[in-house]
């Protein structure tokens, strides 16, 4: 069973004149799958990865998460599995600016339903799995880009999902720090973690095995050979 299945997938933006942000999406993500999604700014991208990530829904079509149809499962539900299942990480790190890096991997984990005991040091381990335990204690306004994506990571893989969605996590990077980003997440997959995410950068989708394009919110697959021509 796929992990991800959308299955003609709509997302209509109630504005005047309405606004067809996606179009007839079909994709289908096994579990351990790598996936990049590429295409023009506009097309369609983050609307896509939101709703994968259960942020948002579709107005027409299906999602089914591990098998489960997302339409029938109520906002609340719908949050605590988002909670357990799905990281996220965004091109502007979303980290609170004058919180510790442990403070804020730390809060990652109030939705869940685990005990308060321990908290600090499973945020830590996940620090340091990012390479970062000894600036536990910085803030992120004291941080490099490079450093703040690794804490925004950490966060994210604080709560173990299975499932990791990426919008332009290398956006904001020099290619150091680019690199040292890639290669963290290159180390999650092979550990087991899904990954899906957006970018610009060919050579960052090269990373992927599939590459997906959007274009006004229709999307093709092509093979990740094609993509990692292009310069
Ligand atoms: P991308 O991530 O590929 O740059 P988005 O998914 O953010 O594109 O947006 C796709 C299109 O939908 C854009 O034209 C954008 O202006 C429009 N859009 C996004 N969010 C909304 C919204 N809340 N209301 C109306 N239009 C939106
Ligand atoms: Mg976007």
């Amino acid at each position: 069973m796929a992990l991800i299945e959308l299955e003609n997938v709509g997302r209509r933006y109630e504005v005047d004149p309405p606004f067809d942000a996606l179009r007839n999406v079909s994709l289908s993500i096994e579990k351990r799958d790598s996936v990049a999604i590429v295409g023009p700014s506009g097309s369609g991208k983050s609307t896509l990865l939101n709703i994968i990530g259960c942020l948002d829904r579709p107005t027409s079509g299906t999602y089914r998460l591990n098998g489960l149809d997302t339409a029938q499962i109520g906002d609340r539900i719908l949050a605590s599995l988002r909670a357990q299942q799905i990281g996220f990480v965004f091109q502007s790190f979303h980290l609170l600016s004058f919180r510790s890096a442990v403070d804020n991997v730390m809060l990652a984990e109030l939705y869940l339903r685990r005990p308060r005991a321990g908290r600090r040091e499973r945020a830590m381990a996940a620090l340091d799995r990012v390479g970062l335990a000894s600036r536990a204690e910085y803030r992120p306004s004291a941080m490099s880009g490079g450093e703040r994506q690794r804490v925004a990571l950490a966060r994210a893989l604080v709560t173990e999902p299975p499932l990791l969605l990426c919008d332009e996590p290398t956006g904001n990077l020099d290619s150091a720090n680019t690199a040292s980003v890639l290669g963290l997440i290159d180390d999650l997959r092979a550990d087991g973690l899904t990954v899906v995410m957006i970018t610009h950068d060919p050579s960052v989708a090269s990373h992927a095995e599939r590459v997906v394009r959007i274009v006004d919110g229709q999307l093709s697959e092509e093979t990740a050979l094609a993509t990692r021509g292009e310069s």
